[in-house]
C-alpha cells in the first residue's frame, strides 16, 4: 500500500508541485487548502488529488481534519507543513492583527498540524515531517518581522522536535527557498527583476517550485532516513548558512 501523505497549502504554487511530486514518486496524496475553493477544484481536476479545506490555524480543525484524512486514506506517515501567508508592513505600521495572522498560521500552523500526526507516527516508528519555511527566516527582510520571526521560529521547531522523533524512527526537517517562481514572482515590475531581485542570486534566475519538491520528496524517502533536525537552503547561493 502506498504511503499517505498530507501538504498544507497543497493546491498552490509551491505546495501544488510539492503534491504533484510526492503521487509522482507513489504516496497518496492529501492537499490542505484554506478558501480557495476554484482553485482547489482546478488542481483535482488537474491531478487527481484529494483535497481538503481547513485551516491550519484553526487546532481543533486540524485535529477533525487529520483524523478524516486517516479514515478515508489511511494513516499518515509524510506531513509537509509548506501552507504561509504574508503580511507585510514596516514595524512602526505592522497591527497587532498582521503580527497575529502570520504567527498563527507560519508558526502555529506546524503544532496544530503535527500534534495530530506525531502519536501515529512514532507508534509506526516511522514517520517524516518537512516545513518549508524562508529565506528570510533565516537572514530577516524588511517589513517581515512577522514573517522571518515566524519562519525563524519554524526552524527551532524543527530541530527541536527532531530530537524527540529520532529514536522512534520521524524525522524532522526544514527547508528555505529562496525566490521561487510562483504566481506572486510575476507580478514583479521586469525592471525590479532584473536590477534588484536577480542580481541577489549567484545562480542568476528564480527557483522553480518543482525544485522544492523534489527535496521534499527525498526527505520523505526512505535513503534520507539519517537526515534529521536539518535545513535544505534551496535559494541559488543567496544566503549561505
Ligand atoms: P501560495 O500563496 O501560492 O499558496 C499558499 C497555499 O497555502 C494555498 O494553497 C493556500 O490555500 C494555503 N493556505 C494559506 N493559509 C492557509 C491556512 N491557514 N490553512 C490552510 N492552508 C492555507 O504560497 P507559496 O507557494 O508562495 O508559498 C508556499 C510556502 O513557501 C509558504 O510557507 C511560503 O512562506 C514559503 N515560501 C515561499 C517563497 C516564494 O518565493 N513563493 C519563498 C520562501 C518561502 P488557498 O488556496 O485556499 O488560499
Amino acid at each position: 500500500m502506498s504511503k499517505v501523505a498530507i501538504v498544507t497549502g497543497g493546491t498552490r504554487g509551491i505546495g501544488a508541485a510539492i503534491s504533484t511530486a510526492l503521487k509522482a514518486a507513489g504516496y497518496t496524496v492529501a492537499a490542505v487548502y484554506a478558501g480557495n475553493d476554484e482553485a482547489a477544484k482546478a488542481f483535482t481536476a488537474e491531478t487527481g488529488i484529494a483535497t481538503y479545506k481547513w485551516s491550519v490555524a484553526d487546532y481543533d480543525a486540524c485535529a477533525a481534519g487529520v483524523a478524516q484524512v486517516e479514515a478515508d486514506l489511511g494513516p499518515v506517515a509524510v506531513l509537509v507543513n509548506n501552507a504561509g501567508i504574508t503580511r507585510d508592513a514596516p514595524f512602526h505600521k505592522m497591527t497587532r492583527q498582521q503580527w497575529t495572522e502570520v504567527m498563527d498560521t507560519n508558526l502555529s500552523g506546524l503544532f496544530n498540524m503535527t500534534h495530530p500526526v506525531w502519536p501515529g507516527m512514532r507508534e509506526r516508528k516511522f514517520g517524516r515531517v518537512i516545513s518549508i519555511s524562508s529565506i528570510n527566516g533565516q537572514k530577516g527582510q524588511f517589513a517581515q518581522t512577522n514573517y522571518a520571526a515566524a519562519k525563524a521560529g519554524d526552524l527551532g521547531f524543527t530541530k527541536a522536535l527532531a530530537q524527540e522523533g529520532a529514536r522512534a524512527g520521524v524525522t524532522v526537517n526544514a527547508i528555505c527557498p529562496g525566490y521561487i517562481n510562483t504566481e506572486m514572482m510575476s507580478t514583479i515590475p521586469e525592471k525590479v527583476m532584473n536590477e534588484v531581485i536577480l542580481p541577489q542570486i549567484p545562480v542568476g534566475r528564480l527557483g522553480e517550485a518543482e525544485e522544492i519538491a523534489r527535496c521534499v520528496v527525498f526527505l520523505a524517502s526512505d535513503d534520507a532516513g539519517f537526515i534529521t533536525g536539518s535545513t535544505i537552503s534551496a535559494n541559488g547561493g543567496q544566503y549561505m548558512v
